[in-house]
């Protein structure tokens, strides 16, 4: 029987830049076809680091070169772009492989807005660094004129940082179910969701922040009433004592001892530590829900048991 199941992809399944994730996605869509082939319904979330950042570089440098023709670019218009560019790749490479299978299905990219609360503790202390280093008096001018955070970052100079707060729901979710209930593989919630916030009316406003892309899966599953939420990386298991000599790879684990491990530092923050905190997350949503870390290339062995670190009741 055919699972529902969220994918998130992370950074190794896209590469860093443009040649790189030309590349990538090929091995991606192999991976990602091989579950479609099993007779799932597939609905893929992934990452965005080094292609939003090379965007916003690149907008940063045309405002730089043309001050009075272009304004700074707002980091959500940022976001938008790295999901239509890599959508663009993905939708093309997973068409190929289906098409190259005989399976005959529609592959749609989303761009999705995910709304975030203003109130969001996060905004108190911005702490994802994004886009170029800076001098300090280009810094300063950014946080005089447009209010920015900056931080000194280890000697190498300045950077602007931003908030990461939790991703509340996704405004184009009714789209995405209504595509995924049609049989359409759909790409959304890339590099976490377009972050929104809920203005006066029916507005949404642009909010200049980064959402996990493991947080923001994971609400995508819980949302789509998904069966297995998979996170693909660059580690085939979890692991306590992680990079140690005693270090010991994990199977099967309970919502439970995955908080316990977690509290007690296992996992790295920024990296680990959000997925088992997703994975936790959503097996404890519902009942049945199943959640599964292991490298992209180990999907269905890991789907089917044979691998990976499942966390579920
Ligand atoms: P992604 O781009 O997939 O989000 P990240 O680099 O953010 O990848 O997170 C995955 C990395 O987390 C792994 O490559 C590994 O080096 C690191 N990591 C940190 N703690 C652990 C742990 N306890 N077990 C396994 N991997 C860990
Ligand atoms: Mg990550």
């Amino acid at each position: 029987m055919g699972k529902r199941i969220v994918i998130a992809l992370g950074g190794n399944a896209l590469g860093s830049t443009l040649p790189e994730q030309m590349i990538a996605v090929k091995k991606t869509a192999k991976a990602i076809a091989d579950l479609i082939e099993d007779g799932n319904d597939v609905v893929i979330a992934h990452g965005n680091g080094p292609q939003v950042g090379m965007l916003q570089k690149a907008m940063a440098e045309l405002t730089r070169a043309e001050p009075d023709k272009y304004i700074p670019c707002p980091l959500s218009v940022c976001v938008a772009m790295s999901q239509g560019y890599i959508g663009y790749d993905l939708q093309n490479a997973l068409r190929e492989e289906l098409l190259d299978r005989g399976i005959h299905k529609g592959v749609s990219t989303v761009l999705t807005q995910v709304e975030v609360d203003p109130k969001d503790p996060a905004f108190d202390h911005p702490t994802k660094p994004i886009g170029a280093f800076m001098t300090k008096e280009e810094a300063d001018r950014l946080v005089a004129e447009r209010g920015y955070d900056v931080v000194e970052d280890a000697g190498r100079g300045y950077r602007r940082v931003v908030a990461s707060p939790m991703p509340q729901s996704i405004v184009e979710i009714e789209s995405i179910r209504d595509m995924v209930d049609a049989g359409l593989v759909v790409v959304a919630c890339g590099g976490g969701g377009i972050p929104v916030f809920r203005t006066e009316g029916h507005h949404l406003k642009g909010a200049a922040a980064v959402i996990d892309k493991d947080f923001a899966s994971c609400v995508l599953a819980e949302s789509l009433d998904a069966d297995a939420l998979i996170i693909l990386t660059a580690v085939e298991k979890v692991a306590v004592h992680y990079g140690k000599p005693d270090q010991q790879w994990l199977d099967d684990l309970t919502p439970e001892a995955a908080e316990q491990y977690a509290a007690a530092g296992e996992f790295a923050p920024g990296s680990m530590l959000p997925k088992v905190q997703a994975a936790v997350r959503f097996a404890r949503s519902a009942p049945g829900r199943t959640a599964l870390i292991t490298l992209l290339e180990k999907a269905r062995d890991g789907i089917a048991g044979r691998t990976g670190t499942r966390i579920h009741s």
